[in-house]
């Protein structure tokens, strides 16, 4: 641990609450003390209202903001004396203690503070910064965790029992902290939960922190409970392991009842981890801290017995939901994360964004349970306890707030030739649906094309069948299967007659536009037929297939011949649940190959302005890349559910092909 406080950057901030986003963020970048929104923090100002009076308001993180990025906008400005007066009641239900804490705010467009406002209001202080700091849930969670605890703080700091965040517990603190704390408290530490530090100012608070969870650190080093260095394991990959992910992939999937992403990390720390041969007792007892319930479920499943996992779920819902206050419906019992001793670590969610804040829970989850395993066990809260958490209102809140999921949340789709043109605006269109979206192109600008974790660019020959494999392999390890298809990728070569074509030319592009095509559909087919609503191809095919232009010969062939191969398709796989349809546009001119030059000598040939010219349709209308796009992705949507083997065209109505 050590400070990353600095000075020149603090006296760049110039106000208390400027200071506070200043260190809430130093925290946020160290993932061992705040991961993916854990943790908050907080600051004590005295404001003028708009009477002109004198007010203490307590500034703590909102809901919904993450420490490492956050702004003064995140704090929720709430009035301190009103908290303070909360904290005296007898009790508080969530609903109302939510209710008070947003309606005695003073700024109207504030976020929801944090359900632990109370508890920092309570403590005297003008500084708090509360994280769940792995070292201290390493400790906490290890047997004789408490007497740990005292033996490695002394009088510095407050020690409190596991009591589920809320007013409850803001309560108990208030209790314990007007008994226990002394001239030397610094913190307190919250069992099976995380750490508190106070301080006058930002930086006493902060270096305090890191200094505490500095003291843990070093006791775990001590008792040589620190190091957890992975064995290193011969990595696993090949197409049979891609199949069993995506296989695992449609298990999941059809028990949760939506589409999931599954990524898999088979790297040494995940792969040792999950063939420990005390992985059924060290893997089963429960999360590090109870908030990381929402995002990993309370086990991991082990193996890929996804039934089974289901049933024990079941059971657990059926134990502890009639202890409950009010009565629960059962979340989905899928697994949030697998632990398979050929496939390692398998993070699932709704998107690839979900996905990648469960591996990296889970990451620091399998650090904390190994260390807590060498001071002689670990041993997480009991399963009721994370049942709460789980089945809290105010968590299930957070999860409910990202609204209606996307049309193609959870699905995976990829597109050939996508570093321009038709391809590229598929991408964007797939993307707007939700879809994780793999864009492959020979241009290696296609791998800069988008950010996000919802996108990959592969550079990729794709007449090599060795390339294309090896890239398969690699998307389905990512997001764990393949739902959608775009086959755009092509050639238009210059136009030549039949007797100059020469043989090279007409096998080169019969390679590209269609040999390689037939590659593409045969590797996708075994993890198509395993998407969860079924897989869908989308032909970009071309007016030339109904109508061919003289000059034309190769590519107007090739395109027919992809036709044909995607009509026997559509005939061959519709009892797998794959549609294939294709599209035939004309006269698009937003590509790379249109340059304003070329436009302008193609219009002058047929005596028409450029305008004239891109409107030449029997509707007088200009189609562009984003029009193929979004009719490509409508196919892969439910209007066309019940559609294969078509051809649309877009191309503003062609006489010669109506
Ligand atoms: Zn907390």
């Amino acid at each position: 641990m050590h400070s990353l406080w600095k000075d020149d950057e603090a006296a760049n901030c110039n106000s208390e609450l400027e200071l506070r986003v200043y260190t809430s963020r130093l925290l946020g970048q160290d993932k061992t003390l705040v991961l993916h929104g854990g943790g908050n923090t907080s600051v004590k100002i005295t404001e003028k209202n708009i009477l002109g009076e004198e007010e203490p308001i307590l500034y703590v993180k909102g809901s919904g903001w993450d420490l490492e990025t956050i702004a003064a906008a995140g704090f929720a400005p709430v009035r301190l004396e009103h908290l303070k007066k909360l904290a005296k009641l007898p009790s508080l239900s969530d609903p109302e203690m939510v209710n008070q804490l947003v309606t005695h705010q003073t700024r109207a467009t504030a976020p929801v503070p944090s359900v632990e406002a109370i508890l920092h209001a309570i403590l005297p202080y003008p500084y708090v910064d509360h994280p769940h700091a792995d070292a201290i849930v390493a400790i906490t969670n290890a047997v004789d965790g408490e007497a740990r605890i005292r033996e490695i703080y002394g009088d510095t700091m407050v020690i409190i029992p596991y009591v589920m965040p809320g007013f409850d517990l803001a309560k108990l603190c208030a209790e314990r902290f007007a008994v226990e704390a002394g001239p030397n408290t610094i913190g307190m530490v919250l069992l099976n939960h995380g750490i508190f530090s106070f301080g006058q100012n930002a930086k006493e608070s902060y270096e305090r922190m890191i200094a505490l969870v500095g003291r843990a650190e070093d006791y775990l080093k001590q008792r040589k409970a620190w190091d957890v260095t992975p064995t290193a394991v011969p990595p696993a990959h090949g197409m049979e392991l891609a199949r069993e992910q995506a296989r695992l992939r449609a298990d999941i999937s059809r028990t949760a009842g939506f589409p999931v992403i599954v990524a898999r990390h088979a790297n040494d720390k995940s792969l040792s981890f999950a063939r420990r041969v005390d992985i059924s007792t060290i893997a089963q007892q429960g999360p590090a801290t109870p908030d990381h319930v929402i995002r990993t479920k309370r086990l991991p499943m082990l193996g890929r017995d996804v039934a089974a996992y289901v049933e024990s779920y079941k059971k657990y819902f059926a134990t502890h939901e009639p202890q409950a206050k009010e009565r629960k419906t059962m979340l989905d019992a899928a697994p949030r994360v697998v632990l398979d001793a050929e496939l390692g670590l398998c993070a699932v969610g709704k998107s690839a964004q979900e996905v990648g804040i469960v591996a990296d829970i889970y990451d620091h989850t399998m650090d904390i349970i190994l260390r807590a395993t060498a001071l002689g066990g670990y041993r997480a809260l009991p399963a009721g306890d994370i049942f709460d958490v789980e089945y809290w209102d105010l968590e299930q809140a957070k999860l409910r707030k990202g609204g209606k999921p996307l049309q193609f949340t959870g699905e995976v789709a990829m597109v050939t030739g996508a570093a321009s043109g038709i391809g590229k605006a598929c991408v964007e269109s797939l993307l707007a649906r939700g879809a994780a979206v793999v864009a492959l192109d020979l241009d290696a600008r296609v791998t800069a094309l988008k950010t996000g974790a919802n996108f990959i660019g592969l550079q990729c020959d794709l007449t090599s069948e060795a390339q294309f494999k090896q890239a398969l392999e690699q998307i389905v390890e990512k997001f764990g299967g393949l739902d959608m298809l775009v086959l755009n990728a092509g050639i238009f070569p210059g136009g030549c007659r039949i007797d100059a074509l020469k043989t090279e030319e007409w096998q080169k592009v019969m390679r590209i536009n269609l040999d390689a095509n037939l590659v593409l559909m045969r590797e996708c087919h075994p993890f198509l037929r395993l998407a969860p609503r079924g897989g869908r191809v989308v032909v970009i095919g071309s007016k030339n297939v109904p109508a061919p232009g003289p000059g034309a010969a190769a590519y107007s062939a090739s395109k027919a011949a992809l036709n044909q191969l995607a009509r026997v398709a559509a005939l061959e796989w519709g009892s797998d649940n794959i549609r294939i349809n294709s599209l035939h546009p004309n006269a698009v001119f937003d590509t790379g190959l249109w340059t304003p030059e070329v436009l302008a000598a193609r219009a002058k040939h047929y005596g028409l302005t450029v305008d004239e010219y891109k409107t030449n349709n029997v509707l007088k209308t200009e189609v562009t890349s984003k029009d193929v796009a979004e009719l490509t992705a409508e196919m892969c949507g439910s209007l066309f559910a019940k559609t294969t083997g078509a051809q649309v065209p877009v191309d503003g109505g062609n006489d010669r092909v109506i």
